[in-house]
């Protein structure tokens, strides 16, 4: 089924026609909105309650949520937007888990499953390297035909063919449960991981961090204090983190407002994430939607509030929010840049579990396509490694294209 691009564009249209002024959008909405908004502006985050309140945002108040949301992205991180090369590597889908939001796992014996064998990671890797990959992101299903030490000895070998590669790998249920398999607790674990050369972990498998919504979601999945744990372990073992949310499903406004007041906690105390990536759900073969547990929601301005709301909660504390080209389509995370992101994530070169779930936008975007996308939003486009240490050299005589109803690097007109 199509994503329906075209309209999603539609729905947020008036994003690149309003051409109020900042300050004449904030005139123009009610009293409590205005508030948050301003303190925002003055550095002052919005609390829990205010977050929830900015997430309903719709329309003209949506433009004005928007538009602070590109002021304080423009003060705190400036007009670069970074993108990552990478090579993702969905290595089994075997998974006994059950999440009724993936339509990527397979049962043992299925005759879509499969399980790479080292030597089949190992020739992806090299083929993400030929491509000019600094990364690899490497998550799987939970596949209980594995040996316990699995996790690690796959990790040792790729090490050891690959001495200098970024390896970005394991969500927090793959160390949960490889912790378990393997008798040790997760200090013990994450050091052997990093030992065999583990260097970052992806802070997915947190979808929504309450344990209400996670019973129906997924009722195996860790629970969110074993979430956190695992997270602040990694952290205090030197192991930076991503942090991410998965929106769109059953979670209210205050879920999501209250995951992101979990994160911006752990992050005051270990400083050890490096992005928040929203992800928006992608329905169309979940068994959430077969089961007529959700409904489509239509994409537009939901994503471009969650973005938005997310840069005003996490200001000061994660400056890097990044948007997701493979969830929202090519065209909405362009726009979405201009609601408080400043990344567009990784070139990928294949991702099976958003495609398999009805994502349509494609497993690959190229540096040049990231550049282009960029650029198009008058922004300026570099390549990041994996802690966002810009590694390209600086296109001095780029000038950024003046667009109607926009200038580059913000709203016309903003303050
Ligand atoms: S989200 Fe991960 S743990 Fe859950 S069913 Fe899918 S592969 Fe398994």
């Amino acid at each position: 089924m199509s994503y329906e691009t075209e309209e999603n564009a539609d729905a947020v249209e008036f994003l690149l026609t309003d051409e109020r002024t900042l300050e004449q959008r904030l005139g123009d909405t009610g009293s409590y909105t205005r508030g948050i908004l301003d303190r925002s502006l003055a550095g002052i985050r919005p609390t829990v309650e205010e977050g929830a309140h900015l997430l309903t945002l719709r329309g003209s108040d949506l433009s004005a949520l928007i538009g602070t949301a590109d002021t304080v992205r423009k003060q705190d991180v400036g007009d670069v937007v970074t993108y990552v090369i990478n090579r993702n590597i969905n290595w089994t889908n075997v998974c006994f888990v059950g999440c009724k939001f993936c339509a990527f796992a397979r049962l043992k014996g299925d005759k879509e499953a499969y399980d790479d064998p080292t030597t089949a990671v190992l020739a992806r890797i090299q083929e993400g390297i030929d491509r000019g990959a600094t990364e690899i992101c490497m998550q799987g299903g939970i596949n209980p035909e594995n040996p316990p030490h699995h996790y690690i000895t796959l990790l040792e070998e790729i090490r050891a063919a690959f001495p200098d590669l970024h390896i970005h790998a394991y969500s927090p249920m793959e160390i949960f449960y490889g912790a378990r398999r393997s008798g040790m607790d997760y200090p013990e674990y994450l050091t052997e991981l990093k030992r065999a050369g583990l260097d970052t972990l992806p802070g997915t498998a947190a979808e929504i961090l309450d344990d209400d919504v996670r019973e129906i979601l997924s009722h195996k999945k860790l629970d969110t204090a074993t979430w956190v744990r695992i997270i602040k372990t990694a952290h205090a073992q030197g192991i930076p983190t991503t942090s991410t949310l998965m929106y769109g499903h059953i979670e209210t406004p205050m879920h999501v407002a209250r995951h992101i007041e979990l994160l911006r906690q752990i992050q005051g105390e270990t400083g050890g994430f490096s992005e928040f990536v929203p992800l928006r759900f992608i329905w169309q073969n979940t068994a959430l939607f077969t089961q007529g547990i959700v409904k489509p929601i239509p994409q537009g301005q939901r994503d471009m509030a969650v973005y938005a709301t997310s840069r005003l909660m996490l200001r000061g504390l994660i400056d890097n929010i990044q948007t997701s080209w493979v969830k929202l389509g090519r065209e909405l995370s362009r726009l979405s840049l201009m609601a408080g992101c400043n990344d567009m994530g990784g070139t990928l070169m294949e991702e099976s579990i958003s495609r398999e779930a009805g994502a349509d936008s494609g497993e690959y975007l190229s540096p040049q396509e990231f550049k282009e996308m960029i650029r198009s939003m008058g922004r300026i486009p570099r390549q990041r490694n994996t802690v966002y240490e810009l590694i390209d050299e600086a296109e001095d005589d780029y000038i950024a294209p003046q667009q109607e109803g926009y200038a580059a690097g913000g709203w016309s007109g903003s303050s």
